[in-house]
């Protein structure tokens, strides 16, 4: 045996274990028939060149709502016409601008430089509607465009002032409160149509996990029983798909770890404090450095407690900003960075909030004077040892 072998030669409860990772489209989405068809419906006209309408779709994290996109797309695709669908995660998409350059390079190479005004890009892109293109921008996690307003308004306005072509918006979002912030008008536009995907039941996770045991692991390598208790936790937790498709993948490593040639029930359970701390992980490493240097801060108080826990109307486990903002100032030195101001901080600790990675709630009158008081989402200790590892280790 060479010392390779030995790692070849593994048995594994998989048979492709790519089927499970988050960027794998099964062929069928079950449960989505509708609401694909739906989308599909409103953007067909741009086949056969007309304008669309915009469409809004919302609903929370794991209902599906990328992949039935991108499953729309692949379909989209297929046919030759003037019309095309542009996908952007606005998570790194997070501003008019920078969505208007990703979509407009497309037609016009020479932007891929950078350095180009607005003005020029937005003439860009009626000069490319009057040649009777029809644009759908999909904006995934549209909710994290800083200038939302602006973007929608823009993108709205070349629209109406294309007399041939056209440009319609698909906003994706996981907040389901995000159109509140909107302004009136913006909301009115991007709102024409809206499109809303439930959470799953336990049922359909069942049915969801069961396709991809099918087509990941090897023959009766995963019990009935631990399938239904991934859907069942999954429902109870959430109803997020990733969270139940998480789940099983790390329960068929567990079974793999432990050399059995099956998963049962035990390593589900077992898998479930790997699951919160790879979507912990997940989340917390998109984040731009002084946003997980703020989230560090915040956990790393969180583990010694506040100082001024003893005050009346703090509540359990919550810091005060003020305290926070000097843990983050003393992180930045120790990493050698220069701390922003506070006006940048309030900003972290709200893109945080929005990530539900923190908790803020303003504080009673009493608390010197008012302050904003700041909680972790989850457990400090997992977040402290995330954030850790990325900074220091
Ligand atoms: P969202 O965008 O709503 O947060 P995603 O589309 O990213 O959710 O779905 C999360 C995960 O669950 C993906 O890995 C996706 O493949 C899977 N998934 C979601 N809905 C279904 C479904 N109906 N059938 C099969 N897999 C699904
Ligand atoms: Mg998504």
């Amino acid at each position: 045996m060479t010392n390779f072998e030995k790692f070849l030669d593994k048995n594994s409860v998989f048979k492709n274990i790519s089927v499970l990772s988050p960027h794998y489209i099964p062929k069928i989405l079950p449960y989505r028939e509708k609401q694909i068809e739906e989308i599909m419906s409103y953007i067909a006209p741009t086949l056969k060149n007309q304008k669309s309408r915009n469409i809004l779709i919302y609903g929370k994290t794991g209902t599906g709502k990328t992949c039935s996109v991108k499953k729309i797309m692949e379909e989209f695709e297929k046919i030759q016409s003037n019309a095309r669908m542009h996908y952007l995660n606005c998570r790194v998409y997070n501003s008019k601008y920078r969505v208007l350059q990703k979509v407009m390079k497309d037609y016009w190479p020479e932007l891929e430089k950078a350095g180009f005004g607005l003005p020029f890009i937005y003439e860009k892109l009626l000069e490319t509607l009057k040649q009777q293109r029809y644009l759908i921008v999909v904006l995934d996690e549209i909710d994290m465009v800083k200038d939302l307003d602006d973007l929608i308004y823009t993108l709205t306005r070349a629209n109406d002032e294309s007399g041939t072509g056209g440009l319609s918006i698909m906003g994706i979002s996981n907040k389901l409160s995000f159109k509140e912030n909107l302004d009136p008008r913006s909301k009115s536009s991007l709102n024409e149509v809206e499109i809303v995907f439930q959470p799953y039941t336990t049922e359909q996770l069942q049915k969801i996990l069961e396709q991809r045991v099918e087509e990941g692991f090897q023959h009766n390598a995963v019990k009935q029983s631990a399938v239904n208790l991934a859907a069942a936790l999954t429902a109870q937790e959430n109803g997020d798909a990733r969270y139940a498709l998480k789940l099983l993948m790390r329960a068929g490593e567990i079974a793999d770890e432990k050399k059995k040639n099956f998963v049962d029930d035990s390593d589900v359970e077992e898998a479930r404090k790997r699951v919160e701390t790879d979507i912990i992980a997940e989340t917390i490493n998109t984040l731009p450095e002084m946003h997980k240097i703020t989230l560090h801060a915040i956990a790393k108080l969180s583990l010694n407690g506040s100082k001024y826990a003893r005050l009346d109307g703090m509540a359990e486990g919550f810091l005060m900003s003020g305290e926070v903002y000097e843990e983050y100032e003393r992180c930045c030195r120790q990493l050698r960075k220069k701390p922003r101001s506070l006006r940048w901080y309030k900003e972290y600790l709200n893109d945080l909030e929005m990530l539900g990675l923190v908790i803020t709630t303003p504080s009673s009158k009493g608390i010197r004077g008012q302050t904003t008081l700041i909680k972790l989402g989850h457990e400090p200790e997992i977040v402290y040892k995330i954030t850790n590892t990325s900074f220091f280790c």
